[in-house]
């Protein structure tokens, strides 16, 4: 796993196992808060090791950006923590996270030590705000990736953790299209100094224009296949001859899964489109 100090006491951790995806701490002279556990238990020990063993304090605070995976099932390896989460990411992570977790202990016996944790306190679209040391954690909806989406902003520091509503390949299959391009665009004008990405890479300020320009013509380039897809005869063959370079994105990103991803956010859109079609009918 490697880590990364972002600014004073805040922290960023990228796992070498999964999909770079990522995850930090926010400290305080008595106590920290973590955003995002990571996909394996071996990951999550990992960083809650460097807050009491390099930090020298205890997690208090578990913040949840999303029910996926790779973000929400290393909850219960913070046992004395308060879990927050969007009040949407503890409805889902009951009904689809309890029984994807015993699933997935049937696949991978990494899983047997862990168990699904709800938060225990949610908030809905008006956010909330949490004093840490010197600094104000404002915690807001970022819908988009998945419906109970959020962003955790270092508001001195405008440093923003933003889930998976901002990766290097926008992923919607759980989401919705039109919901993460206005939740991109409304990152894009928080004068940040860095997103802090669910998936891949620190997104410097310098970078960042270009970054959500990128990202935004993306969304619009598949939804622009979709839609051409849905109007013929084989629209599977349309789809596979639109890779997702031809769609403005490298296939390198996400430890190579962004070709599989894209498939999907295609697959996905023309379910859509057929959708619309058939309402329309
Ligand atoms: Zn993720």
């Amino acid at each position: 796993m490697h880590h990364e100090r972002v600014s004073e006491n805040v922290y960023w951790f990228q796992s070498e196992v999964y999909a770079q995806v990522a995850a930090g701490v926010v400290a305080g002279p008595q106590w920290a808060i973590v955003i995002d556990t990571l996909a394996l238990p071996e990951e999550t020990l990992g960083i809650r090791d460097f807050v009491e063993h390099e930090v020298g304090v205890q997690v208090r605070y578990v913040i949840n950006t999303h029910h996926h995976a790779d973000h929400a099932w290393g909850n219960c390896f913070f046992p004395g923590a308060t879990v927050i989460a969007h009040s949407l990411c503890r409805k889902l992570l009951e009904e689809r996270g309890i029984p994807a977790l015993e699933n997935a202990k049937k696949l991978n016996p990494a899983f047997r030590q862990v168990k699904i944790v709800l938060p225990h306190l949610t908030f809905g679209e008006g956010g909330m705000s949490i004093r840490i040391g010197k600094k104000n954690l404002t915690l807001m909806p970022a819908s988009g990736h998945s419906p109970d989406g959020i962003a955790a902003l270092v508001e001195e520091d405008r440093v923003l953790f933003a889930g998976d509503a901002f990766m290097p390949l926008p992923y919607v299959v759980d989401g919705d299209a039109d919901d993460i391009v206005s939740t991109i665009k409304k990152i894009g004008r928080m004068g940040l100094e860095n997103i802090i990405q669910g998936h891949g890479d620190i997104i410097l300020r310098g970078e960042i224009e270009t970054a959500v320009r990128e990202n935004l013509n993306y969304l619009t380039a598949i939804r622009k296949v979709a839609k051409t897809a849905a109007r013929r005869k084989l629209p599977e063959d349309y789809l596979d001859e639109n890779g997702v370079e031809s769609c403005g994105k490298s296939r390198v990103y996400l430890g190579g899964l962004a070709e599989e991803l894209h498939r999907r956010n295609l697959q996905a859109l023309l379910r859509e489109e057929w959708a619309e079609a058939s309402k329309k009918k």
